[in-house]
């Protein structure tokens, strides 16, 4: 068995942690966030879902619901 001191095992738990931590901004950092093209996230105004639809301009169906709606005149803000 290996004895180490109580401040050592409380830095080396310390520090592990904080490793992990700077590990993580770095990784998130690096990733690229996805961007939506413009005016292709709808919400249902029946059931009040969120989707994406790509291919439709002023039509939809819910894929929830199933109810076909329109467009309004406001943008949806994206989240
Ligand atoms: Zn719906």
């Amino acid at each position: 068995m290996i004895r180490i001191s109580l401040e050592l095992a409380v830095t080396i738990y310390l520090g592990l942690g904080l490793l992990v931590l700077i590990f993580w901004f770095l990784v998130e950092a690096s990733r690229k966030k996805t961007v939506l093209p413009r005016n292709t996230l709808w919400q249902c105004p029946v059931c009040f879902f969120f989707y994406v639809d790509s291919v439709s301009e002023s039509l939809s169906r819910c894929p929830r619901c199933q109810t076909l709606h329109k467009r309004e005149g406001k943008e949806v803000e994206y989240i």
